[in-house]
């Protein structure tokens, strides 16, 4: 074997013992981030060294504090696991290493990119000739977008963004859900236009139609976004969109659905009902590595109006060869880029629509269970109504009318991390702390979420 080839073979060899290790390993990690630098050692090296001795270095100096977010037992944020031909189409876009910019550069990825669009559109229910970018994640899949709706409501009213910027321009009205995900506002400030009016949601975190409609009303008229949600990482909740897009048409507003996750159940005829009235929005913002399950990074931004997302994304250099079709770049912040597309195609070509359908399933069923075993645990409670993937639960104390309810909620969960079966987050929660269950991994199994309750039950059993 030449260099090359110890290098990928030890790469090779500790991705599989790390995978094989994932069902009995602790799933939080076990040293802390001082403990890794200390074994990988700070000087840096005056000379080379071979490269299947760094890649062992850094495998088994890292092992100790890597968490477990490949395991069946993670259920912390909202975080997806690894499907093996996503995985492995990956090893080989970091092998082939092609710049993803052009048709004319990679007619391999451009291909992968159209087909994987297509199935993406069909599967998640939209409308066939949206134009789609793979971004990093659905924060920047949500940034493209709202630049698409920016640009196309200011321009209904005789301003050019491209050209003149937004200094100068008319207010663009931004309205939200009370419970939209942070990300959401990050991608507001990243495309100038500042904090959005929050519009009140209902006890799941839905934003309420009515309310939507009266804030749409008591404002003035004039370029507006209305960004709606599908699946709300503490709930799991839909907004209602047929009503709240109703509102929103009144008012001629863009709409934008924020659905990293939730987008999903569109794939699963069982579950597509929740998301009744999504594709009458303008775009789409979802993440492939969550519940799709390809590796970190992918999301998804689908825009109705193809030409509006190329006006915004689009580049025209005269040292690239561009395509009459459209490029990749067009679609995208990033001019430099990996071929996101290959995994995602790689996941859908494995699992076929019945495997999507399944693995949404699979997720939904295994929260289900997780809502039932915990709701059998002493004073423990289930805050939100188990739609899709998402439980919250809050525990009381023992002692009745006790003002400590959230005390009990922290231990458990912190005795959880300690126990080091699963990974469970705390968060805050309709003025509760809550445990929060996400179930994102196409590899879960029913044993886990045994594992897990059991878990779970030892650690609300200690004083
Ligand atoms: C995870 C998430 C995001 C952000 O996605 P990233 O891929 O982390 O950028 C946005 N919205 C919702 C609802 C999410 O769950």
């Amino acid at each position: 074997m030449d260099a090359r080839e110890r290098a990928l073979f030890q790469a090779y060899n500790q991705a599989l013992r790390w995978l094989a290790g994932l069902s009995d390993r602790p799933v939080p990690a076990r040293a802390a981030a001082e403990d890794i630098v200390r074994a990988l050692g700070t000087d840096l090296p005056a000379g080379p060294t071979p490269p299947d001795e760094v890649v062992d270095l850094l495998a088994t100096a890292c092992e100790p504090g890597l968490t477990g977010f490949p395991s069946g037992r993670f259920y912390g944020f909202v975080v997806g696991g690894t499907h093996p031909a996503a995985l492995a189409a990956d090893w080989l876009v970091s092998a082939w290493d092609q710049n993803c910019v052009m048709r004319a550069a990679s007619p391999a990825y451009a291909a992968a990119e159209d087909i994987a669009a297509a199935w993406l559109l069909d599967l998640l229910r939209l409308p066939a000739d949206c134009g789609v970018g793979f971004t990093t994640g659905a924060t920047m899949a949500n940034f493209t977008c709202l630049a698409a709706a920016r640009d196309a409501v200011l321009s209904r009213t005789g301003w050019n963004t491209v050209r003149d910027g937004l200094a100068g321009g008319p207010r663009v009205r931004v309205l939200v859900g009370a419970e939209r995900h942070i990300s959401v506002d990050l991608a507001l400030r990243y495309v100038g236009l500042g904090e959005p009016e929050s519009v009140p949601a209902d006890d799941q975190g839905r934003i309420r139609p009515d309310a939507l409609r009266q804030a749409l009303a008591a404002g003035p008229p004039g370029p507006t976004i209305v960004v709606l949600q599908a699946g709300n990482i503490h709930s799991g909740a839909f907004d209602p969109f047929q009503p709240a897009i109703g509102a929103a048409r009144e008012a001629d507003a863009w709409v934008h659905i924020d659905g990293a996750f939730g987008l999903w159940a569109a794939a699963s005829p069982r579950y597509a009902p929740l998301t009744a009235g999504c594709p009458d929005a303008d775009s789409w913002a979802t993440d492939a590595h969550k519940t799709l399950n390809v590796p970190y990074d992918c999301g998804l931004a689908m825009v109705r109006d193809a030409a509006a997302l190329r006006s915004a994304m689009g580049h025209q250099g005269a040292y690239l060869i561009h395509d009459t079709r459209g490029d990749p770049i067009d679609t995208v912040p990033e001019l430099s880029r990996r071929g996101r597309a290959f995994p995602v195609w790689a996941a859908l070509r494995s699992l076929g629509r019945t495997g999507v359908a399944d693995l949404v399933e699979r997720l939904c069923r295994h929260a289900t269970a997780f809502a039932e075993g915990i709701a059998a645990i002493e004073g423990a409670t289930v805050l939100n109504d188990v739609v899709f993937t998402q439980v919250c639960a809050a525990f009381d104390d023992d002692a009745p009318n006790d003002v400590h309810t959230d005390a009990r909620t922290d231990r458990i969960i912190h005795r959880l991390l300690d126990d080091g079966t699963t990974w469970i987050s705390g968060s805050t929660w309709q003025g509760r702390r809550v445990m929060r269950i996400s179930v994102s991994n196409w590899s879960t199994s029913d044993d886990d979420v045994a594992r897990t309750l059991d878990a779970i039950q030892r650690a609300a059993a200690l004083p």
